[in-house]
């Protein structure tokens, strides 16, 4: 084996004399314009057009994915989940498969998860938005959503009230005062479709970044995974890590009570809420899941901050493929199984 790697680099000079056949470059580009966050494209190619290419293909589709699931916009000619949302108690409404199909998958999760991610739970979430928004505007005078308001609202989240029509690509919102919220899986199924968008591209070597979901399509160019960093909750630096993780062929998605915040008389409200209580949760300051199925991982991260510890071990220790850590607000880890092997030495 010795002998291979000293005649490695005599081989890549060797390569490169002829014009560097086959060798490839890392580029990186960042977008700001989906999802609400920051989206972050890294990829090995041949030259800068060849990334920028592939790149705008990514970012195009991931825009596709935020117009049909925005709830809070209106695109020209478009049904997406607003008008969904509008039409409740009135009519179906004819959307694009990517909609029924992140509902089906929604409801899935929801039976999982008991119920501890819930799409249809945007009457409760839209409180808790309207108080957050109000609040980081008006630090003097954040709000509370009032609790009898959040009851009443908690009244109208009955997912089975969410009817999918796949023969007829319909959504239906049969309680008039239900409203859909998909962020809790959206940025993790549209991750997943353009990491499967680059595979089917036939490319390797590539690392997407929507948000905390992070997907590597393959390892990066050289064979080496690619190295994703896992926060620090404690620390205001987006960019100090208690740990990374080894990544190809791997979804990293972290959800952290830092992400989205207000305060409120000197105490932080995350937006993360319990169907339950109808509060944040305030046990953990983030959880990370690892799986090849991104939207999985998405949902899960999701869940596991509104469930105890031992129900969430048990979710994820029989859910295939998945691993999980969860940061308490007191800094201590705890690790699923075979997630120590993952992380880098
Ligand atoms: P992030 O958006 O920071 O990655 P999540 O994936 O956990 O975090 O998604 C949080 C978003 O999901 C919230 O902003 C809200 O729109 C929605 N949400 C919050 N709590 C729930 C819940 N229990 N079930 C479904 N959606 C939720
Ligand atoms: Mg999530």
């Amino acid at each position: 084996m010795k002998k291979l790697f000293s005649l490695l680099p005599a081989a890549a000079l060797l390569l490169c004399l002829c014009g560097c056949a086959g060798s490839l470059t890392r580029y990186q580009t960042t977008y700001l314009d989906v999802f609400d966050t920051v989206t972050t494209v890294a990829g090995y190619a041949a030259s800068q057009e060849a990334f920028d290419a592939e790149a705008e293909k990514i970012h195009s589709l991931l825009l596709e994915y935020h117009e049909l699931y925005d709830i809070y916009n209106d695109y020209d000619g478009l049904n997406n989940l607003r008008t969904v949302n509008e039409n409740a108690g009135k009519s179906p409404v004819k959307v694009d498969a990517r909609i029924l199909d992140l509902l089906n998958f929604a409801r899935e999760m929801y039976d999982k998860t008991g119920g501890k991610v819930n799409v249809a739970m945007g009457s409760v979430l839209t409180l808790w938005h309207d108080a957050r928004e109000y609040g980081i505007a008006n630090p003097d005078s954040a709000y509370l959503p009032d609790a009898d308001a959040l009851r009443a609202a908690a009244e109208h989240t009955d997912i089975g009230d969410v009817v999918v029509d796949a023969d007829a690509s319909t959504v239906y919102l049969s309680d008039p005062e239900m409203s859909l919220d998909v962020g809790a899986v959206a940025k993790g199924w549209a991750a997943g479709a353009a990491a499967q968008a680059v595979k089917d591209d036939g490319l390797t070597g590539w690392l997407l970044s929507v948000g905390g979901n992070v997907c590597a399509v393959g390892p990066k160019s050289g064979g080496s995974k690619w190295q994703v960093g896992i926060r620090d909750p404690s620390s205001e630096s987006a960019s100090s890590y208690i740990l990374k993780v080894g990544a190809a062929d791997l979804c990293v998605v972290t959800s952290g009570s830092y992400e989205r915040y207000y305060t409120v008389n000197g105490v932080r409200y995350h937006h993360i809420i319990d169907p339950d209580t109808l509060y944040p949760n305030n046990t953990f300051s983030s959880v990370t899941v690892l799986s090849a199925d991104s939207a999985l991982a998405d949902a899960l991260t999701t869940a596991l901050f509104n469930m105890d510890e031992s129900a969430g071990s048990a979710l994820i220790e029989s859910t295939s493929g998945a691993e999980a850590l969860w940061i308490r607000a007191d800094g201590t880890q705890v690790f699923s199984s075979g997630f120590k092997n993952y992380v880098v030495k």
